[in-house]
């Protein structure tokens, strides 16, 4: 496994992530509780440290069952916890609040829930414009100066975001989308974070599964499934999608002995991300993450690659539809 050292932290952590949005079950169709601990646990055992996870995946079910695998694992000081606050919600409306009241609420409902005294990661899930930057970034601060906290994180914030956050507290990590497929954060967010020593945790690793080989044209989702309107998973730009993940397995069968699950995640990792947050539920899918080690890409492969999505893909769309609303609107 590769590890990095979170600048200005004494955190070091695995680059490969284990995301657990699915493990909360809402907007995923639900949740196996323990298909998802065993899955935990395998990361763990695979050598990944970092576990991403959010107070609004299942709202709190997520945090929950990362508490109960990290209490059966038993060495809490092994594993990197990274959680997220700022989205409010009542039953399943979801809206921004990076309110100062409303994140000090939050840090102490995730330590209860992941049955702990600290959090390694602390990040803003979503940018909140109806409260100052200062504001928010102040009250991470002063969690950070107790200790509730070790490494402060933005999500989902532009440049200009982060430079006002940053006037008041130093920002350690950011989390945007990033993957083959969603490629938005290469002109502005990519450079911003490498200039300010910003490690990026790139998420959605698997363009929600996309990337990982197994979705085929009449595949189909259950329940609250997002991906039932998911833009690219809807014809006829779906059928583009799975024609692009094709060529690029064949690219990797052919030059490395590889997937294309494995090389999505390889390809992040050498576009310069730091780490890639890769989601599972079940415990076979993370057998995949050792063949993302020992390998690399290099330019000449890195330009096939962006031949292979330019013949492919027609109707290129980004993650947009996965905002939620900026205001309460009880
Ligand atoms: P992802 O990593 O792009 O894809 C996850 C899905 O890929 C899994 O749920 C699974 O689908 C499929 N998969 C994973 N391993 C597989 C394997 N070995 N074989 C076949 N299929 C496999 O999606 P994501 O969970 O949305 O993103 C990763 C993490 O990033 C999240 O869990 C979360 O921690 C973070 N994230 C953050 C934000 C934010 O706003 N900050 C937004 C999105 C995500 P099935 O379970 O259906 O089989």
């Amino acid at each position: 496994m590769e590890f990095i050292r979170i600048p200005g932290t004494g955190i070091r952590v695995s680059r490969i992530g284990l995301g657990t949005w699915a493990i909360g079950g809402w907007m995923w169709g639900g949740t196996d509780e323990q298909a998802s601990i065993k899955t935990i646990l395998a990361a763990l055992e695979s050598g990944i440290n970092l576990i991403d996870t959010a107070p609004i995946y299942g709202f709190g079910r997520s945090e929950e069952i990362v508490g109960k695998a990290i209490a059966q694992h038993g060495k809490r000081d092994s594993v990197v916890i990274a959680t997220k606050a700022g989205l409010e919600w009542m039953e399943t409306r979801v809206w921004r609040n990076s309110g100062r009241q409303r994140l000090l609420k939050e840090i102490d409902d995730s330590l209860k829930r992941l049955g702990t005294d600290y959090i390694d990661i602390y990040q803003i899930h979503w940018p909140d414009q109806s409260v100052a930057f200062e504001e928010t970034a102040q009250t991470l601060l002063d969690l950070k100066q107790r200790g509730t906290i070790k490494a402060i994180g933005v999500s989902n914030y532009s440049p200009e975001q982060m430079a006002a956050f940053g006037k008041t507290a130093l920002i350690n990590t950011a989390q945007p989308p990033y993957n083959i497929f969603e490629r938005g954060i290469e002109k502005d967010i990519l450079p911003y974070c490498k200039n300010s020593n910003i490690s990026v945790l790139a998420y959605g690793a698997l363009c929600r599964g996309l990337l990982s080989g197994r979705m085929k044209p009449d595949t189909s989702f259950t329940g609250d499934d997002l991906r039932k309107t998911d833009p690219k998973f809807r014809q006829p730009r779906y059928g583009q999608y799975l024609n692009a993940v094709e060529a690029l397995d064949r690219f990797a069968q052919k030059n490395y002995g590889k997937r294309v699950i494995h090389l999505a995640v390889r390809w992040i990792l050498d576009q310069g991300a730091d780490i890639a947050l890769w989601g599972a539920r079940r415990p076979g899918q993370i057998d995949a993450v050792r063949e993302v080690e020992g390998w690399s890409l290099n330019e000449n492969a890195k330009r096939e690659i962006d031949r292979i999505l330019t013949d492919a893909i027609k109707e290129p769309v980004g993650p947009e539809f996965m905002a939620p609303p900026a205001r309460a609107r009880a």
